[in-house]
């Protein structure tokens, strides 16, 4: 990597909730390479933490596997393909496991710019100047009637929120989100599963992150938060603050996502 580093306060914090036996969600961070991925995994019976296991550990090793004189967010959209293609043959070679996928959203804090991808409907946000963005888009059933502008109950509305149109695993072709803006000292980055989002609206999210006077205070309290709220399912989040940046970025508007397309 030729890019300078930042100074980074990292933290992450995982739960299995009130409700749930298992944690079926997935995260690393890796500090040394200022990266950090998660992934929320569905299917019955273990079959969701293997696919999110897998998920996180095969985009690490795609990502870090060898030189590459590809853009980061190339390296990022190809390491994606790489998760989503071991999670779909693994779903193929034993019958507990079949059906099995998982959202994937990660966050690459190298240079000044953060890069990321995301399928499915695990977020990653921005804090600044106590502004909290969502930069990623839900892939989910219940956004899709958004933007086709069919109304829906409160209680279709639940339900479809859950639903992915999009998954790591359950096809062997893709379509991935990715992005990036510039950051810059005090940018908090959050990046969470529906644990969280469930829970928590924006701005009690928003609050945590405004007021933890670290990294881990503020993945703790985030938590904590959403298991008081019920704690329904499994709750994972990443926290990044930018604790030090080489050249300040300006300011920039936050693009939706790009799509890149199954190849
Ligand atoms: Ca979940």
């Amino acid at each position: 990597m030729t890019e300078k580093m930042m100074r980074i306060d990292w933290a992450l914090e995982t739960n299995t909730g009130r409700v749930r036996d298992q944690n079926e969600d997935s995260a690393i961070v890796r500090e040394d390479l200022a990266l950090a991925v998660l992934c929320d995994g569905m299917g019955g019976h273990l079959a969701g933490e293997v696919a999110s296991r897998i998920g996180v550990t095969t985009y690490v090793e795609t990502l870090t596997a060898g030189a590459s004189d590809r853009s980061v967010l190339a390296r990022m959209v190809e390491a994606v393909r790489a998760a989503n293609a071991a999670i779909h043959v693994a779903a193929h070679q034993d019958v507990e496991h079949a059906g099995m996928g998982c959202t994937l959203v990660a966050l690459d804090l190298t240079g000044s710019r953060a890069s990321y991808v995301s399928v499915g409907d695990s977020r990653l946000y921005r804090l600044r100047d106590g502004a909290l963005a969502q930069i990623t888009e839900d892939h989910t059933r219940l956004r899709l009637m958004a933007q086709l502008g069919i109304t829906l109950e409160p209680g279709e509305a639940r339900m479809l929120r859950g639903v992915l149109t999009r998954a790591l695993g359950t096809n062997p072709a893709i379509a991935v989100d990715y992005g990036d803006v510039g950051t810059r000292t005090g940018d908090i980055w959050l990046l969470c599963s529906d644990g969280l989002t469930d829970e928590l609206q924006d701005g009690p999210i928003r609050d945590i992150l405004k007021a933890a006077i670290d990294a881990r205070e503020a993945a703790r309290t985030c938590v904590t938060a959403a298991l008081e709220a019920g704690g329904r399912d499994n709750v994972t989040v990443v926290v990044a603050r930018v604790l030090e940046v080489d050249s300040g970025a300006p300011d920039e508007e936050i693009a939706p996502p790009r799509t890149d397309e199954a190849p």
